[in-house]
Formats: structure tokens, C-alpha cells, sequence
């Protein structure tokens, strides 16, 4: 396998094809039911990183015809208050999607809150409502990023049943239910994470390897196997540019397909994210 055979999966092309899919779906809803997809983001506090990506969302948002609302609370609000505002979100008909910004602040049970979101409203699937039904295959919300995985792989028909796939990270947001995704489709499935003993021995006969653990060059090429799908979720900042978890350029000369970073799993999370706004308008007119 040269460089020149490797496939590079373009999540930002991709994802452009989803945004227009949703303009029409959204132009379809504006006409026929005379509604606008309305998506809530509740941000505490004023960290830089968190309000950059929210004004990505934002700019996304608008060019689909979501109608998007920022939610800035003060860092110092208390447990009750935040609780109080988010009930406020989950009580009013017009708003069909909530995001909470992550990470809150130390003072706020995040478990509590999390709890607390109406599930038909919950887009990053934290309540384990959503979790649960991920758990028995039902329809219910999948956090984005790995539903922007799964979506990608589908792009590029890239199939996952008997499989052996390898996942890198074990959170709640990305690593586990990625593991329930590919479990559904009947994938076999490996999930290392920080205490593993010895991350290159599943990575390494794996034919689709899935990264989030964000540790720049975690994944070399000495733990791929020729002709593997290499999916890299992570963002890192380093020498102020962006990078994921895989050692992208020597990864690159074993793999069949890989992702870059930026421009792979991160452009299809948003996409998802609006995907599923639109869906949960839907649902909320068939009530
Ligand atoms: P997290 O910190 O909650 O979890 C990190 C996971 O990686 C844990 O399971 C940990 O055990 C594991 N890990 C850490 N170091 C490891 C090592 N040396 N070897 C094996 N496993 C190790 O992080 P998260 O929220 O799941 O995010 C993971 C990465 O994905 C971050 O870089 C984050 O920025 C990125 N991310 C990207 C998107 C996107 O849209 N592309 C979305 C969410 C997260």
C-alpha cells in the first residue's frame, strides 16, 4: 500500500453534503408546518475554547436555517439556578434541541444536571434514557461524534459487521457509545483506555482502529495493520495548530483509509448535531 492508495475520508466534504440535505429538510419544515428548527445551547461561564466551537455551531446553524440561541449563564451560578434555567429550556415547545456546553464548572454536579435534561430534548444523549436505548438498539438520540463516525464510514461504505474494530477512549461521550454503535452492526469489538496493559495488540489486528483519547501520536504506524481503516477523533493543540491522536503522515503509508484532523470526525459531529435537531422538530410535530 503506497501513499497514493490510502483514502483520505473527508468528513468536511461529507459533511457538506448532509448540510444541504438538512437545508432541504428545513426549508420543507418552514413551508409545509410553518416551524423553524430551534436548537438551545446553555454555556456557563466564558472558557475561550467552548465559545469558539459555539460560534462554529452557530455559523452552521444559520446556513441550514436553524434558528440558534446561546444561553451564556454566569460561571458563579449556583446548582439550583443552572437547574432552574435548563427546566425553563425543557418546558418551552418552541426549542426542539439542548446542548450543554462541557466541561461546567467544579462547583456543579454535572451528574445532576445531566439527569435533569428532557430526554426528547437531549441531542448529546447524557441522559441515560438515551443511553439505555442505545444499549437495546432503540431510536433514540446518539451523542454526535460517533454518530458522525458511523455516518462517515457509511459515506464511504466502509461496512463494520464481523469486523474487528479497535476504540482508543472509553468516555461517555465518545468511546463507549461508539463501542454500542458498532456492537448493533454486529462489529466485534475491542475498547482500550488509559489502564489498558497493551493497546498495540488489539490495534494491531484490527481492521478498523477508532481514536479518542486526545494524546497527540498515540497511534504509529507500528501498531496498524497494513490495509486498516484509521479513524482519528482526537484534537489536540500543539505549536499552535491542531492535530488528532494518529501519527497522521507515517499512519497514512499502511492504512487503506484514514481521517485527518482537522477535517474528518470533527466537521461530521456538527453535522449530526443539526441532523438531529431537524429530527427532533419532527418529532415534536407528530406529538
Ligand atoms: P476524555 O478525556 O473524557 O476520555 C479520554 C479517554 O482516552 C479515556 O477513556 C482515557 O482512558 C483514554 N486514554 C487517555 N490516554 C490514553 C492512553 N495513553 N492510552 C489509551 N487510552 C487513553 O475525552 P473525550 O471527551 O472522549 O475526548 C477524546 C478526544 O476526542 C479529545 O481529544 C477530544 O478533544 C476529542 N473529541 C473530538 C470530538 C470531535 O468532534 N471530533 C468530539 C469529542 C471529543
Amino acid at each position: 500500500m503506497t501513499c497514493e492508495e490510502t483514502l483520505i475520508l473527508d468528513g468536511a466534504a461529507k459533511s457538506k453534503e448532509i448540510y444541504k440535505e438538512i437545508k432541504t429538510e428545513v426549508e420543507k419544515l418552514n413551508k409545509e408546518e410553518e416551524v423553524v428548527p430551534r436548537l438551545s445551547i446553555i454555556f456557563v461561564g466564558d472558557n475561550p475554547a467552548s465559545a469558539s466551537y459555539i460560534k462554529l455551531q452557530q455559523k452552521v446553524c444559520t446556513k441550514v436555517g436553524i434558528d440558534s440561541k446561546v444561553v451564556n449563564l454566569p460561571k458563579n451560578i449556583s446548582q439550583e439556578g443552572l437547574l432552574a434555567e435548563l427546566d425553563k429550556i425543557n418546558n418551552d415547545d418552541s426549542i426542539n434541541g439542548i446542548l450543554i456546553q462541557l466541561p461546567l464548572p467544579a462547583h456543579i454536579d454535572d451528574d445532576k444536571i445531566i439527569r435533569k435534561i428532557n430526554p426528547s430534548k437531549d441531542l448529546d444523549s447524557f441522559h441515560p434514557y438515551n443511553i439505555g436505548e442505545l444499549v437495546i438498539g432503540g431510536d433514540a438520540y446518539i451523542p454526535c461524534t460517533p454518530e458522525g463516525v458511523m455516518a462517515l464510514l457509511d459515506k464511504y461504505k466502509i461496512g463494520v459487521k464481523g469486523k474487528d474494530v479497535t476504540i482508543i477512549g472509553h468516555s461517555n461521550i465518545v468511546g463507549k457509545p461508539m463501542a454500542l454503535l458498532l456492537l448493533n452492526r454486529n462489529a466485534t469489538v475491542s475498547v482500550c483506555h488509559i489502564d489498558t496493559k497493551d493497546t498495540a495488540k488489539y490495534t494491531k489486528k484490527s481492521d478498523i482502529v477508532i481514536v479518542a483519547a486526545g494524546v497527540p501520536n498515540l497511534i504509529t504506524a507500528d501498531m496498524i495493520k497494513e490495509g486498516a481503516v484509521v479513524i482519528d477523533v482526537g484534537i489536540n493543540e500543539v505549536d499552535g495548530k491542531i492535530v488528532g491522536d494518529v501519527d497522521f503522515e507515517n499512519v497514512k503509508k499502511k492504512a487503506a483509509a484514514i481521517t485527518p484532523v482537522p477535517g474528518g470526525a470533527g466537521p461530521m459531529t456538527i453535522a449530526m448535531l443539526l441532523k438531529d435537531t431537524v429530527k427532533s422538530c419532527k418529532n415534536m410535530l407528530n406529538k
